[in-house]
């Protein structure tokens, strides 16, 4: 017999300068996958394999697949490398094809609303992939900086502000709380 699937799904950003928009999207997935539902994250503009979420998700969460598509470098905006376009494309293609199979029910592509404001990746086709999601597909975009054309498509957005970031105070990223 074939599992539940969810019977509407929607379009939701996460965005804003504040802290806590990917990592919303991963509390989002758990909450899915205790019922039952299979999650794909695609990390645009990111290639490190310290990230807490892929090593939980590959040692503990079979529901939990997630497949980076960046460098590990930061990407510069006004002069992406051709490596950093290539995989950020890469990326997109990645993503319409998990969207199109309908293997999954919820798909999370991470910082693709950055990918858009670097001009890595083209809007109007983000717009074309979310517009044409399956019915039963639950699609978060996340990133600071969504392009307003896109957030026309969105039915639920979450503008995370920041207010205060402790990186103001001189405290560096930490392990398991910021990657
Ligand atoms: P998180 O991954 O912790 O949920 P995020 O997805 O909202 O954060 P991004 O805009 O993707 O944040 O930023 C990437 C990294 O920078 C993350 O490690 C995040 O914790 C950290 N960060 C987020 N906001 C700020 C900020 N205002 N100043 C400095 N670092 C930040
Ligand atoms: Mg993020």
């Amino acid at each position: 017999m074939s599992r539940k699937r969810i019977d509407k799904g929607l379009v939701q950003i996460y965005t804003g300068n504040g802290k806590g928009k990917t990592t919303a999207s991963l509390g989002l997935a758990l909450r899915a996958m205790g019922h039952g539902y299979k999650v794909f994250m695609l990390q645009f503009m990111k290639g490190s394999k310290e990230y807490g979420e892929l090593q939980a998700a590959e040692k503990y969460l079979p529901n939990l697949i997630i497949v980076q598509s960046g460098l590990e470098t930061f990407v510069s905006k006004e002069n992406p490398s051709q490596a950093d376009i290539e995989l950020a494309r890469q990326g997109l293609e990645t993503a319409k094809k998990v969207i199109t199979e309908g293997h999954y029910d919820v798909v999370i592509l991470d910082e693709i609303n950055v990918a858009l404001d670097f001009n890595l990746i083209d809007l109007d086709e983000v717009i074309e992939m979310v517009k044409n999601k399956p019915e039963r597909l639950e699609l978060i975009l996340t990133g600071r900086y969504v392009p307003s054309k896109l957030a026309e498509y969105a039915d639920l957005i979450s503008e995370v502000s920041l207010v205060k970031h402790p990186y103001y105070k001189g405290v560096p990223a930490r392990k398991g709380i910021e990657f």
